[in-house]
Formats: C-alpha cells, structure tokens, sequence
C-alpha cells in the first residue's frame, strides 16, 4: 500500500503523496495492538479504487444477468440487434415504443399492453424487439415468443402442459408476435385461449403484434377467435403501424449496394 511518494507528516503518520490524506492512524492515548501504536487506514486514492472495482464486479454482474435474461427471452439471437439504437428512424409509431418503455412501471402495475396491427413487414416484431431488449437492460424480464413455438412446446409428450403456461405468466412481459388464427384447429385455438387467459389472470401485460386488421378482430364471428381477440383486447391498448414494408425495402437496399459494387443496374433506382 505505500508508495515511493509517501511521506511522513509532521503528525507522525504516513501521508499519501497523491492525496495526501493520512494512510496511517494512531490508535487511542495509550493503547496499542500487537505492540503497535498505529494501524493503517484507506487514503482517498484507495477507496476510489475499490469504489472503481465495486462498479467494475456490479457492472459485471448485471452484465451477466442481463445475458441470461436475454437468451431467455428470445430464441434466435438475430433478435438481440433489435433495439433503438439500430431503429433507422423512418417509422413515426417507433416514439409509442419508447413511451411504454419510459412509462414501464406504470405499465406494468396497470397490466397495460399494447397490440401492433398492420401489414406486413411493417416493423412490428422489430418494435416490439425493441421493448424488449431495452426492459431487459433493466433487469426486467421478457419473454418474446410465438404462437407457432408456443403450440410445439405444448404438444410435446414430456411438456407438463400447465407447469408451461405459468412459466409464461412469470416473465413480467409477454410479447406474442406475428398472432394469426387463419390455420389454427379447435385444440389449437384452445390452447391459445388458455395462454392468454392465463396472461390476463396473472395481471402482467403483454404486447401482441399481428397481421390481422383491427377491424377484423373486433368483427370476428368465429366464436373460438372471438374470445382469444376479446382478451387480448381488454389487455392490449391498439396501435396500427403503418408504412413501407421495410423488409421489401432492406432488400432493395443490398440489391442497390449489390448492383452498385459490380457497377449494373444503377439507372434502376428510382
Ligand atoms: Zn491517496
């Protein structure tokens, strides 16, 4: 702990050179320990450090945490990039999925969630991504998933089909994305009532994206639907997300890169 620019004040103690603060304290008149009269004591340079390496472990540690809820939330890890960061800014509705992440606490004690509807490839799993990854940085933990896996872990013979819907309930955000009944069976359909009525029974949100227009959730005469799309209304504030289909416009984009790097095609773009 001494360093070559300590010295010894006139108090009879070791000073750091640096700060200057005593590394050094006498014990109380006339008592000793160990036959020592003095015992060392942290200058202001010592305690930054370990300050320094506190954040270091803490920082670490949520690192870890973080990582772990992460690959719990999602099942493919192209998902991960899907954060504000990498938004392009070309979608207005992108400032609703901030709001919800800023306004998270009240959110979450209201049991408020959202419902993106819209054509395709609007961007909406890409916002509700979003969502995610950013609760996740908070330690919150999401669980993004679909119908489609849902039903495959279900029908599984080893799935405890219960002990699977609660673990669900668990996650303090549920997002089902890509919500389309169109090919669903009877037992299908079953199962997914159960999935939200549990949702909806845990007082947790959830945030839905689907394909389906408003209006053709609301006017939904099939019976089966019709209570799945009730629910998730009456947990799920609507939101349409408009726009260019950005996937068709990603592609156009690396065909434009594509043509320009070979030098064809360039009198194409519009
Ligand atoms: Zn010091």
């Amino acid at each position: 702990m001494a360093e070559t620019s300590d010295y010894r004040g006139n108090d009879g103690v070791l000073h750091c050179g640096i700060c200057h603060e005593a590394k050094e304290a006498f014990y109380p008149a006339g008592m000793e320990w160990l036959g020592k009269k003095k015992h060392p004591r942290m200058c202001a340079c010592y305690r930054e450090e370990c300050e320094q390496e506190e954040k270091r472990v803490r920082h670490k540690e949520h690192e870890l945490f973080v990582e772990r809820l992460r690959a719990n939330c999602f099942s493919a890890s192209h998902m991960y990039r899907w954060c504000f960061r990498n938004d392009n800014g070309r979608n207005p509705k992108m400032k609703i999925a901030k709001e919800y992440v800023d306004a998270w606490e009240e959110n979450e004690k209201g049991n408020r969630g959202l419902l993106f509807w819209g054509g395709v490839g609007t961007g909406k799993s890409f916002m509700a991504g979003c969502i995610a990854n950013e609760l996740l940085e908070i330690e919150v933990s999401v669980r993004m998933t679909n119908f489609a896996e849902i039903l495959n872990e279900l029908n599984r013979s080893d799935t405890d089909r219960n002990a699977y819907i609660q673990k669900l309930c668990k996650f303090r955000l549920l997002i089902i994305d890509d919500l389309g009944m169109e090919r669903g069976t009877d037992y299908g359909m079953e199962q997914v009532y159960n999935v939200i009525d549990a949702r909806y029974r845990s007082g947790k949100p959830l945030i839905v994206t689907t394909n389906l227009s408003l209006q053709e959730m609301k006017n939904e005469t099939n019976m089966a639907r019709k209570r799945i799309y009730d629910r998730i209304l009456t947990m799920c504030i609507p939101v349409q997300i408009q726009g260019t289909n950005m996937r068709q416009e990603e592609q156009r984009e690396k065909f434009r890169g594509f043509s320009k790097s070979i030098g064809l095609f360039q009198k194409q773009d519009s």
